[in-house]
């Protein structure tokens, strides 16, 4: 097996830079409830849809405007320029509990991890993936901002230690915080493996987690008072703000990139992200990373036939069978996927991104994750 470093480490030279609003916004909204309809004017930071999950954050107009096309996928907003914006929501004069929950909802937080006391809280602050250095962006540039956000996770989690897991060789801090150090290298950076290394148990129920990115979020909202309207994205070697609906064409007209008929343009990094079918895609909380590939520099990824060659399986650090889970997912046998170990996965994308056959392993394992939580979603609703 050809053991490849996956380094995490990055090479920052640059701060955060604006990428300015374009004429019109395209908002992902399926499986969302929208709050907002055809024709409507909304203002800044006006939320147009809710999560329906009992602790999903609220979806928010990134810039003012008229909503000029809805369906079941996307909602549409031409911007009108004007600074026009909702009032701030002075969170962090609220009582812990409850009603601060609600309220970092209503600003586009999703307060699951919030929502409920633990001993340990760790902060994951090594870059998610290679090539991804937004993590090391905010630890270095916005210290005051995550020690906002520190304090309502604080208040909310009322953990008795909080742990920075940071790359070796890093020397960021938070005021009150244990530093941790793990070894730069992919996948050792996912919650899972973070968690495990720090505490040496698997899922330890006294133990949370959160990203620098959402707790940079959690943070703005503490200090502004405003919504959620944007991500920080890495793009090239630098990291960018860009207005949550922004479509994938005005990020790479206005850094003058180029994505040819054929290429393939990703949201997210190089194991776990998704090709995005059209470049009028608009980019939506969670997205920090984006590039593009050229159509000739890998294989494509085929449905071919596994050839047994057991990569895949050497490489997968949950000790599971992708090759066998994702034939179950292929030909739709889910428990039996379950049954060998779907739930072990944490996605780290190792599997498909070494697999002899190029076989797209990890989109199996999430549609068959995908299909069990939906019907068993349709069971309980239907009393089952
Ligand atoms: S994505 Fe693949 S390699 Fe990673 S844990 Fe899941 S099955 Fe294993
Ligand atoms: S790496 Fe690909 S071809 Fe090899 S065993 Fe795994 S699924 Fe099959």
């Amino acid at each position: 097996m050809l053991k490849i470093h996956y380094s995490l480490e990055s090479d920052l030279q640059n701060g955060i830079t604006d990428i300015a609003a374009p004429e019109a916004l395209s908002i992902q909204v399926r499986n969302l409830v929208l709050k907002t309809a055809k024709r409507k004017k909304v203002v800044r930071g006006e939320v147009i849809a809710e999560h329906p999950a009992k602790f999903g954050g609220a979806h928010h107009a990134a810039c003012a405007g008229t909503v000029s096309d809805v369906d079941y996928h996307h909602l549409a907003i031409k911007c009108s320029g004007e600074e026009e914006g909702v009032e701030p929501v002075d969170v962090k004069s609220l009582a812990p509990g409850l009603e601060m929950l609600r309220a970092l909802q209503g600003l586009g937080i999703d307060c699951a991890v919030l929502s409920s006391p633990a001993d340990i809280l760790v902060i994951n602050g090594l870059n998610p993936e290679p090539g991804i250095s937004v993590v090391e962006q905010l630890l270095k540039d916005e210290r005051e901002t995550l020690e906002a956000g520190l304090e309502l996770a604080r208040k909310l989690i009322r953990p008795e230690k909080v742990i920075l897991a940071e790359a070796k060789g890093d020397t960021f801090s938070l005021a009150g915080v244990e530093n941790r150090y793990i070894k730069p290298k992919y996948p050792n950076s996912l919650d899972a493996l973070v968690v495990r290394k720090i505490t040496g148990k698997e899922f330890p129920s006294d133990t949370k987690v959160m990203s620098v990115m959402d707790l940079y979020d959690l943070g703005r909202v503490a200090m502004t008072g405003l919504p959620v309207t944007d991500t920080v994205m890495t793009i090239g070697d630098r990291n960018y703000r860009v207005p949550l609906g922004t479509p994938i064409r005005h990020i790479l007209s206005t850094l003058g990139m180029e994505a040819k008929s054929g290429d393939t343009v990703v949201l997210g990094g190089s194991f776990r992200g998704e090709a995005v079918y059209s470049l009028d895609e608009g980019v939506k909380k969670g997205d920090h990373a984006l590039f593009a590939i050229g159509s000739h520099v890998f294989p494509a990824v085929q449905d071919a036939t596994c050839i047994n060659c057991g990569e895949c399986v050497l490489n997968c650090p949950g000790r599971i069978m992708p090759n066998l889970i994702s034939r179950y997912a292929e030909y739709e046998m889910f428990e039996m996927a379950e049954k060998y170990g779907l739930n072990s996965c944490f996605e780290c994308g190792l599997c498909a991104f070494s697999c002899t056959a190029r076989r797209p392993l990890l989109q199996y394992i999430r549609f068959a994750k995908a299909q069990l939580k939906a019907s068993r979603q349709s069971e309980q609703s239907q009393g089952l």
